[in-house]
């Protein structure tokens, strides 16, 4: 990205869903799509003397992000009120933290064109989510709204970055990391459409060179990596144009408009809510002990990043084969059950890049499901390995024994593909060949080398692509050379 002497200033503040089955405060369960209001009690709906109670499971989970994240977990957090009035926050308080979140001072690396760049996160702390507007007509007609209070007080992490990312791109890859490391440590589903995993960003702009940051705006609620791509591009490009006519950026919250491709303002500095945070009394102040630190580290799984690491140098892959493949966990060990059983990385790879994941967005499937198994896929490659068939062939029954669930050696055999490597078989299907096209035997001889891939291809033909094509290379050219 060129913004012609400028540069971006982004930092990010994430929401995730926490696959808890209860909320945050209460044991009403956190299941999406349930009847409206049938998931709540006195305290998710705010009643008065309804008392918070933490939930453990939350605080797990959010040191399991904070380790995973290189932060320091703090031994003493404590939970705050977060004031302002909407129909969707029946408290009149979103119980947050403020001072003292649980998790400080981590990072994540990022690779940019195989350079490592460490994005620093600033904080992970706990909070709740709200209910649901539900507008049932146009915003417009209707003369009411209904609310869901379902959603009231789902457990969520909040991640803040440091202002370390420069561009759309960076911001991406942070967020793409990022959530494959909160699906790793299963503790959110990753689910950008349903808004479990959502993303705010602060962005500015200053001269390169410059050591003070500029006025930031804030995009809210981006949930899909291509929009938060093209929206922070635009809000960067908008802004260096306002600064160059000799305007100035003001503080606001900004939405991005999917359709035009724009950013609009939300609401200017005056509008923006005075929190008026203060310790929540509700709670005691959450206390750490070392041995509740240890034990979650102690079953921490291999992360994205690790695993990353580990395949680049046990499989000497290219980074760009091992970050499709890591992306998913259950890909991954799909490449690794398959290399234990054919032992040539490159290769399985290959297959795994091009034909399984066809295959899979064809049949709208996951890797965990995938319509071929790992043992099969490794039969297919010895077959053509040891000669058996041709990659052709290889690739043609691929979809077959995906829809069949077929071992690769009986398909072959019922088939009757297997390749023809019996020399004298493929020089007899030659001269029938030489002898049915004579003017291209003599444009041949007469220097036309390029005719040679022809008679290949007639070959083929005439066996259904079954001769062994690195024979019948070597023998078609001594029988022309002759
Ligand atoms: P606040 O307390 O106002 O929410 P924070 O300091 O917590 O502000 O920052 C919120 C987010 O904004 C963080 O992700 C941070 O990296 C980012 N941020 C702060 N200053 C800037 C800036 N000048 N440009 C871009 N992002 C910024
Ligand atoms: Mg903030
Ligand atoms: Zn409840």
């Amino acid at each position: 990205m060129d913004y012609r002497g400028f540069e971006g200033v982004i930092g990010l503040e994430v929401h995730a869903h926490l696959l808890t089955e209860s909320k945050l405060f209460c044991g009403c369960s956190t299941k999406f799509g349930a009847e409206p209001n049938s998931h709540t009690c006195p305290t998710c709906m705010g009643l008065p003397g309804a008392l918070p109670v933490l939930n453990k499971k939350v605080v797990d989970f959010a040191i399991r992000l904070g380790l995973a994240l290189n932060c320091t977990i703090n031994r003493r957090s404590i939970f705050a009120r977060k004031n302002y009035y909407y129909p969707d926050l029946p408290k009149g308080y979103q119980i947050s933290q403020y001072e003292e979140p649980i998790c400080e001072n981590g990072y994540l690396d990022i690779y940019i064109n195989e350079e490592k760049k460490r994005i620093r996160i600033k904080r992970i702390h706990m909070e709740e989510d709200a209910g649901k507007l539900v507008h049932e007509d146009t915003i417009e007609t209707s003369t009411y709204s209904l609310v869901d209070y379902n959603r009231s007080s789902v457990p969520l992490l909040e991640i803040v970055s440091e202002p370390d990312i420069r561009t759309p791109e960076e911001a991406v890859e942070y967020l793409k990391m990022l959530r494959d490391c909160l699906i790793y440590l299963e503790i959110c589903d990753g689910n950008m459409e349903e808004g479990s995993f959502r993303c705010d960003a602060n962005v500015s702009v200053r001269k390169i060179g410059d050591t003070e940051f500029g006025t930031r705006t804030e995009l809210k609620n981006l949930n899909s990596f291509k929009y938060i791509e093209k929206s922070l591009d635009y809000e960067i490009k908008r802004q260096i144009e306002l600064i160059k006519k000799g305007g100035e950026v003001v503080q606001e919250t900004r939405l991005y408009n999917v359709d035009e491709g724009v950013t609009y303002s939300m609401r200017g500095k005056e509008e923006a809510h005075d929190y008026r945070y203060f310790p929540e009394p509700d709670l005691l102040p959450l206390i750490i002990d070392d041995k509740w630190i240890e034990d979650i580290r102690k079953g921490l799984p291999e992360l994205p990043f690790e695993k990353i690491e580990r395949f680049l140098k046990e499989y000497n892959l290219p980074r760009y084969d091992v970050e499709i493949l890591v992306s998913d966990r259950s890909l991954a060990s799909y490449f690794e059950d398959t290399v234990m059983l054919f032992p040539e990385p490159k290769t399985v790879s290959n297959w795994i890049m091009t034909e399984l994941l066809r295959e899979l967005k064809a049949r709208n499937l996951e890797a965990k499901d995938a319509p071929i198994s790992p043992a099969n896929l490794a039969e297919l490659l010895t077959l053509i390995k040891d000669g058996t068939i041709s990659i052709k062939i290889g690739k043609e029954i691929f979809p077959e024994l995906c829809s069949t669930g077929a071992s690769p050696k009986r398909l072959v055999q019922d088939k009757g593909l297997i390749q023809i490597s019996d020399e004298s078989a493929i020089a007899q299907t030659i001269e029938q060949i030489l002898a049915r096209f004579p003017k291209e035997v003599a444009e041949f001889k007469a220097g036309k080398d390029k005719l040679l891939g022809f008679f290949v291809g007639q070959v083929m033909k005439e066996t259904k692509g079954k001769a062994n094509p690195k024979l019948l290379n070597e023998l078609l050219l001594k029988r022309l050379k002759a």
